[in-house]
């Protein structure tokens, strides 16, 4: 689960975390008031939504005006004007995708007086099962960039568990970053903070692009991303309050309800499997054929009706979706669930498109007859491949 810079900098506060004063606006109304609360001279108006690259990113609309979603502004009624014109609108930047995303929150912050931008996050290296912290010269940039044209100038270090952090840690990061003197004082104990707040709170990423070296020499979290372990959100009611739905794909969101590990692609075959191993094999296996899958979705072990049900009418409401292939080995779950399932979904939603069924396992011959004795369309196949290659062959003709 992601948050917005606004909530990333409020929790890294929270931990002592050098951040700069701000106040964070969901109607035009409020603007005037919330910048007249900040000092000034400087005012930086950066639209909220979950994704990077905003500074370089530009509106849909002509309304918003010419520049980005991070915009600077040298007077209280300047701030409340940029944050009108972007509020409501539609910023495209390099990750959201074309269709860009509806800015519903800007933040008003404290202007600050920028000498270098450095990069610096922290992350789970999967590979050595450690926390890992990347750190770059090169901030306020693209990172992959980076990392792609001049990779030497990117350091990346692990911290090993049992230890913890440890200052050395935070005095390489500082000397590789060149910072002299009390900086390097200052990045020790932030990356203390930093790591304090990666552990408790179960992050799976938090970058910081740009830290900034300030004109007085102190450094400063300019901006924040956020990530947190969905598996571990149970433990942290504080940060499942951060969640914003509106940013989340609403399909994803309504499977989650129904505890269905689905998510959104962007092929024409909705597949609905059990178990995750099966569900990547038909993935794959419908690429094999020559189509591209509309999803991933795992509806797990014990499935009841009721979620097969949900199941089918997520899959049947992406407007993507030009045939279904459902594809079960019942093991715990039982082939009879799933057919009265999928019959429940297609007599309350309808049908528009192919289905292909492959049953397997438990129940299989009582699967097979509901199906066969529903009066509903099916084609039935007989294993992964044969059901692969009906429903790629059904929508491509
Ligand atoms: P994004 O990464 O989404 O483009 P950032 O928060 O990193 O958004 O802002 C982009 C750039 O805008 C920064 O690299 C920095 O140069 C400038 N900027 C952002 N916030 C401030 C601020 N409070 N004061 C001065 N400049 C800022
Ligand atoms: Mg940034």
């Amino acid at each position: 689960m992601n948050i917005h810079e606004y909530q990333a900098k409020a929790l890294l506060r929270e931990y002592g975390c050098p951040v700069s004063d701000g106040r964070v606006v969901l109607n035009a109304s409020e603007a005037k008031t919330a910048a007249g609360e900040l000092d000034g001279p400087l005012w930086v108006v950066k639209a909220q939504i979950h994704a990077g690259g905003r500074g370089k990113g530009s509106f849909k609309e002509a309304g918003a005006g010419e520049k980005g979603g991070v915009r600077l502004a040298k007077s209280v009624e300047e701030a409340a004007e940029q944050a009108k014109l972007m509020l409501g609108n539609t910023l495209v930047t390099h990750q959201t995708g074309p269709a860009g995303k509806q800015v519903n929150r800007i933040y008003i912050e404290d202007g600050s007086d920028i000498s270098r931008e450095l990069y610096l996050a922290l992350l789970v290296d999967r590979g050595s099962s450690r926390i890992s912290i990347v750190c770059s010269t090169e901030g306020g940039m693209d990172i992959e960039e980076v990392a792609e044209s001049t990779p030497e100038k990117i350091l990346n270090i692990t911290i090993d568990p049992a230890t913890g952090y440890l200052p050395y840690h935070g005095r390489r990061v500082a000397f590789s970053l060149g910072l002299e003197g009390g900086q390097v004082k200052q990045m020790v104990k932030l990356l203390g903070q930093l790591y304090s707040a990666f552990v408790e709170k179960d992050m799976e990423m938090l970058e910081i692009n740009p830290l900034i070296v300030m004109e007085d020499g102190n450094l400063k979290v300019l901006d924040a991303k956020v990530g947190f372990d969905g598996n571990a959100l149970y433990k942290h009611a504080d940060i499942m309050s951060l969640r914003d739905e509106t940013e989340e794909d609403s399909k994803e969101l309504e499977a989650s309800k129904y505890d269905l590990n689905y998510i959104a692609l962007d092929g024409e075959i909705g597949c609905m499997v059990n178990g995750a191993g099966l569900a990547m094999a038909t993935m794959d296996i419908i690429k094999l054929y020559g189509a591209e899958p509309a999803n991933f979705l795992d509806v797990g072990g014990g499935a009841t009706k009721e979620k097969v049900t949900e199941a089918f009418k997520i899959i049947t409401s992406d407007k993507n979706v030009k045939g279904i292939l459902v594809n079960i080995f019942g093991g715990i779950m039982r082939c009879d669930v799933i057919a009265e399932g999928v019959i429940a979904a297609v007599k309350e939603v309808g049908l528009q498109v192919p289905l292909v069924v492959r049953l397997e396992g438990t129940n299989v011959d009582l699967g097979k007859k509901i199906i066969n004795e529903s009066g509903l369309d099916v084609i039935a196949a007989d294993n992964l491949s044969d059901g692969a290659e009906k429903i790629v062959k059904a929508v491509k003709g």
